[in-house]
């Protein structure tokens, strides 16, 4: 789960790191109230949860409280990379020595948290490290011992030369470990890192991303979901218990089961196609649940064909089928169904989806195949 950088920064406050303050505002007035009580410069920043605000036009310095309303009706309502803005920050406007990046993620290939740093931070830092790779460092971090203290200080030295800095950037390290670690992130990361020109150093942004089955355990960081924020199709899959992800391609997929929706993803692509999402509707033929799972499907404009592969086992495969028959006079679909069911009952569900005048097959090959040209042909 993706949080906003105010968020992110409340979370690097409570573990100590040296972040401005700053205030949340929803109209241009809000952020002009703010801007007054804050007082001189600020910086009204988007919150969306996509990086590059900046080169998009969605951070702006401001010299008075007018300037801030201004550019806050400016960017609320902005698209950047895809999502619209609705609420900006406010926070008082930093002079900048140098700027640095400080990241920690979870990194898959080793299969512990990766620290990565470089003293060449800022909005350029994936141009640097396309063209000058040399300039982050990487340092693995054994998560049975944790972030160690020479680790943090040889970090910090790679970013700074002047032993005060060192310091401070040492103990900032250390309390992003922190942060990371208490809060099961996936991401967590400063960009920039400043050094003001009274060399104090500070994190302006913040970037933190979640790990969504840890929320349980975090009510405080979970409470920090914005609806508003992520897309429609995402959260009516979470109401109805779904797990699905949107991709690119154009064959809908509804699946029972994570493995055999792997595998039927695989299938489609084997057959020339492109699944246009992953969809495990799990161990239920709820017929609500298909219901929500046919109407996130089809809500995305680029699905060309529909289908489904189900595998009966404790799931029957009759009650399923009512499912679908059930969902379909709830909703109207206008793209092509393909039906596969299997196992449990199966011959009784393929009465049922004949009867109500469904393709319905027992071969998943011939199921995908005819899914694929039914979407190349739309
Ligand atoms: P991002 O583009 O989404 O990563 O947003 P950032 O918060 O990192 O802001 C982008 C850039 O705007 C930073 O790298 C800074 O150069 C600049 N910026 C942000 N906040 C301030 C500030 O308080 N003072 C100054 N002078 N520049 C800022
Ligand atoms: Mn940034």
């Amino acid at each position: 789960m993706d949080i906003h950088e105010y968020q992110a920064k409340e979370l690097f406050r409570q573990a100590g790191i040296p972040v401005p303050p700053g205030e949340v505002a929803t109209t241009p007035e809000e952020a002009e109230a703010i801007a007054a009580r804050l007082g001189g410069k600020v910086v009204v920043k988007a919150q969306v949860h996509t990086g590059g605000r900046g080169k998009a036009g969605g951070v702006k310095l401001a010299d008075s409280a007018a300037e801030a309303k201004e550019h806050a009706s400016r960017i609320l309502g902005m698209e950047i990379n895809g999502l619209t803005v609705g609420k900006v920050l406010v926070t008082p406007a930093e002079d900048i020595a140098s700027e640095a990046y400080v990241g920690v993620l979870i990194d898959r290939k080793s299969q512990a948290p990766i620290f990565m740093v470089s003293p060449e931070g800022g909005v350029d830092i994936e141009e640097v490290a396309r063209v000058n790779p040399e300039a982050i460092r990487k340092v693995s971090i054994d998560p049975r011992y944790g972030l160690l203290p020479h680790q943090a200080y040889s970090m910090a030295t790679f970013l700074y030369e002047d032993p005060a800095l060192v310091k401070q950037a040492t103990k900032v390290i250390g309390q992003l470990y922190r942060a990371f670690s208490a809060n099961s992130c996936s991401l967590a990361e400063i960009n920039p890192l400043i050094v003001t020109p009274a060399g104090e150093v500070k994190a302006i942004d913040a970037k933190v991303s979640i790990d969504e089955s840890a929320l349980f355990r975090l009510p405080e960081v979970e409470a920090f979901r914005d609806l508003d924020a992520e897309p429609a199709s995402e959260t009516k899959a979470r109401e109805a218990s779904l797990s699905f992800v949107k991709l690119d391609g154009d064959v809908g997929c509804c699946v029972n089961g994570a493995g055999l929706a792997m595998a039927t993803m695989d299938l489609v692509k084997y057959y020339g196609g492109e699944p246009a999402n992953f969809l495990d509707i799990g161990g239920s033929s709820n017929p609500d649940k298909v219901v929500a799972a046919l109407e996130i499907i089809t809500a995305d404009p680029s699905v060309k064909s529909i289908l489904f592969n189900i595998f009966g086992g404790i799931t029957r495969c009759d009650d399923v089928a009512n499912g679908i028959v059930t969902a379909m006079k709830r909703i109207d679909i206008q793209v092509p169904i393909v039906i596969r069911l299997t196992g449990t009952n199966e011959e009784e569900a393929l009465e049922i989806l004949k009867g109500a005048g469904f393709e319905a097959y027992t071969s998943m090959d011939a199921v995908v195949e005819k899914a694929v040209q039914l979407a190349a042909s739309a």
